[in-house]
This record gives C-alpha cells, sequence and structure tokens, in this order.
C-alpha cells in the first residue's frame, strides 16, 4: 500500500503487521484505517516508553553499602541518617513500603540504623528494669528484718540478666 512508505514511526514493520491482522479479522472501513494506525503507533511507543524509567533506575549508592552500622543511606538520593522512614516520606513522598518495593529490598531491609535501633531496644531494656527500683527504705535495720521473710520470688531477680 501507498500509506506503508509514508509511514514514519519507530517500528514500521510491527505496526503493518498489526494492521494486517487487525483487518483480516474485523470489519474495517477503508476511513478507519489512518486512525487506526494511529493509535497503534501510539500504544507502541508509550509501551516503549513506559519501560525507560525503571531501566534508569540507579541507586545513590550500592544497595549492600545503604545499610551501615550506624547510619542507613537513601538511594534516591544518598540522604544518609539515623532513619530513613520520615525523609522518605518528606522528601520523596514514599513509604517505607513503597521505597522498598521500588527498590526492589526485602522487606526485613533496615530502615533505622542497626546501631541506632540497638540502643533504643536496651534503652527500652533500662527502663523496664528499672521500674522494679522501689525498694522499702534499705540500710542495716532493714537488712535485719528482711532475714526473716523467705520469699520465694527472690530468685526471680538473679535470671534478669539473662
Ligand atoms: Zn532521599
Amino acid at each position: 500500500m501507498a500509506a506503508d512508505a509514508k509511514y514514519q514511526g519507530g517500528h514500521p514493520q510491527l505496526v503493518t503487521k498489526i494492521i494486517a491482522s487487525y483487518v483480516r479479522h474485523h470489519n474495517v472501513s477503508p476511513e478507519q484505517i489512518p486512525d487506526l494506525i494511529n493509535l497503534v503507533h501510539r500504544s507502541i511507543d508509550t509501551l516503549g516508553k513506559a519501560t525507560e524509567p525503571q531501566a534508569a533506575l540507579i541507586p545513590a549508592v550500592p544497595i549492600r553499602r545503604s545499610v551501615q552500622r550506624d547510619a542507613v543511606v537513601c538511594l534516591e538520593c544518598g540522604w544518609k541518617g539515623k532513619m530513613l522512614r520520615r525523609h522518605l516520606s518528606t522528601r520523596h513522598g514514599l513509604s517505607g513500603e513503597r521505597y522498598l518495593r521500588r527498590w526492589n529490598l526485602p522487606s526485613d531491609h533496615p530502615l533505622t540504623a542497626p546501631m541506632y535501633s540497638e540502643q533504643r531496644s536496651s534503652l527500652a531494656k533500662q527502663l523496664g528494669l528499672g521500674r522494679g527500683g522501689r525498694r522499702s527504705a534499705a540500710g542495716p535495720a532493714g537488712a535485719a528484718t528482711g532475714s526473716r521473710r523467705g520469699r520465694p520470688r527472690g530468685s526471680r531477680a538473679a535470671r534478669a540478666s539473662a
């Protein structure tokens, strides 16, 4: 057909094939064909573009280096800090979950620096243990009376360090 010779798109053979096959299986009037060519052409171009941004996704730092002991690094921009979650939502409008999916990271990939989460959990432990610290006024006098009560619970305190 003469129309084929004028076609300037990126995939002339593919478009021709699709159109030819479509026309063979559907009842298409001649005046519909230019629209059809346009539509197929645009669809193919859109497909090609849609995959580009994903291929160009390059982390600001290598993923292996994005988690350090005292900091985590944002793969989007290279920002480095103790916690990524807030940075991701304010800077990139991403939730932690979307960020992990975007970069194909496992769901247990840390978004908080390991050292910082350790500190927080040990602080919580210290606070928890500290609550038991309200002793009856101790001293030599207390120790004298204390020897009389044989509380079986006392043995549990020895396990607290484990
Ligand atoms: Zn960032």
